[in-house]
């Protein structure tokens, strides 16, 4: 582990948040008191204009419009609205990249499409390669598919991917930023190296959009899918979005072949006809409500390009995770900083670990109001096999004062045995 330098005062991370001319984006909130929410890489926060947004759409819209809101509404555009706006966080194009269905059904339909791509131009490759420790919902659907259509999926350590790639590989999948380490992999490079094989890349971009500089177009990157709750901030099952390159978007049929990625959903043939471009990976009837509230969502990061941008919250972003991770390695002995002390391989979270305990350490937290979150270690994998405690830092409404705070809860949770206590140790459904 790399020790890091020099912690600061409370006084200091007071000033170091006057100073801050990101600070007024706090204020698009509706925060709960008494509250330092590091959870905003599993769900994001509240923005203070959904409710009312939402409301407006279901007793105004639906309620008054009904079936004509569709097009007066502009209801029926909803995926390809947001995504346009989604686009700008990620280094899309307009028209490119739209909102639909969950990142799980997402990442199937482009995994799919990759690989008819691949099997299309070079039949012999069969390998679709990803991180052994990527999150489980991608591991699974790529498991299926691999089933279904005869492909293999190879899982290894980041270090070794590079080495990997090679005449068998059709896909590399691979989540950008990792959900238990935070590690962010270099997506130009691994694409260029993807494509130097003669393989396709796809990304997610679930701990990325909303929270680190992306540029899909600049990596060369072929497909990417994402999620709306997290960063983006659209709500608990907010819909997710998907990209493709527009070099493919139109070369084949995605799997999920419904009725909203037809050329002309209205005309009702029998034949289907996909849409030109990204439309196509649209399946059924879009989640308006659903919509409503991500627009916001995606509006209150939208709201940090007059101030900088992604630049300037990926600046204080690697601040925060910065000044958290330095207090708790200076006055908390025995905790293990997972997550890369290297600046530019950190996503936008600090994962710790301790050998033998993790879970009550979070929920002491939670009970002091510092909401983080557990992620259960994979005993059968040993570079993964410690329990995480995982703190997310979203730049839009965690302050340095949030930042110092936490830390300072956790090293006196840590420091008075607070952990122990029995009702932190019952384990809950959800970590
Ligand atoms: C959060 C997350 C998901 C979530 O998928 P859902 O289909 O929305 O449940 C998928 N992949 C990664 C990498 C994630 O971080």
């Amino acid at each position: 582990m790399t020790t890091l330098p020099t912690t600061i005062t409370r006084d200091q991370a007071l000033a170091l948040d006057r100073a801050d001319p990101l600070a007024p984006l706090r204020e698009q909130f509706s925060l709960p008191e008494g509250v330092i929410y590091l959870d905003g890489n599993s769900l994001g926060v509240l923005p203070r204009t959904t409710s009312a947004r939402v409301q407006a759409v279901v007793t105004g819209e639906w309620g008054q419009g009904l079936i004509r809101s569709w097009n007066s509404a502009g209801w029926i555009d909803m995926p390809q609205r947001v995504g346009d706006k989604i686009a700008r966080l990620v280094g899309a194009g307009a028209r490119e990249l739209v909102v639909a269905d969950s990142t799980s059904v997402n990442l199937f339909k482009v995994l799919s499409a990759a690989l008819t791509i691949s099997q299309a131009d070079a039949p012999s490759r069969r390998v679709i390669l990803s991180e052994r420790s990527n999150f489980p919902t991608d591991l699974y659907i790529a498991e299926a598919l691999a089933r279904e259509r005869g492909f293999e999926l190879v899982l290894a350590e980041p270090d070794d991917l590079p080495a990997l790639l090679g005449p068998s590989t059709a896909v590399l999948m691979l989540t950008h930023v990792n959900y238990r380490t935070g590690r962010m992999h270099d997506m130009a490079g691994l694409t260029a190296a993807a494509h130097a094989a003669g393989a396709l890349t796809l990304w997610d971009l679930a701990h990325s959009a909303g929270a680190v500089p992306v540029d899909l177009h600049a990596a060369g990157a072929d497909f990417a899918v994402g999620c709306g709750y997290k960063y983006l901030n659209g709500g608990p099952g907010a819909p997710a979005f998907v990209w493709s390159h527009p070099r493919h978007a139109s070369r084949f049929w995605q799997p999920l072949a419904g009725w909203m990625g037809h050329a002309a959903p209205f005309a009702f043939t029998p034949g289907y006809r996909p849409a030109e471009g990204i439309s196509r990976f649209l399946c059924g009837t879009p989640a308006v409500l659903s919509l409503a509230a991500l627009e916001c969502g995606v509006d209150t990061v939208l709201a940090a390009e007059p101030l900088g941008g992604m630049a300037a919250l990926r600046a204080k972003s690697l601040a925060l995770t910065r000044l958290f991770a330095r207090q708790v390695q200076a006055t908390c002995p025995g905790l293990i900083l997972v997550s890369p002390s290297d600046d530019a391989a950190r996503g936008s979270q600090v994962c710790l670990a301790h050998a033998e305990w993790g879970y009550p350490v979070i929920q002491a937290l939670i009970a002091r109001g510092v909401i983080g979150d557990f992620r259960a270690g994979d005993p059968t994998h040993p570079p993964a096999a410690l329990d995480i405690l995982r703190f997310g830092f979203t730049p839009l409404y965690v302050r340095y004062i949030d930042a110092w705070d936490a830390a300072e809860n956790l090293r006196q949770v840590l420091q008075t045995g607070e952990w122990q206590r029995p009702e932190f140790n019952r384990r809950n459904a959800v970590t």
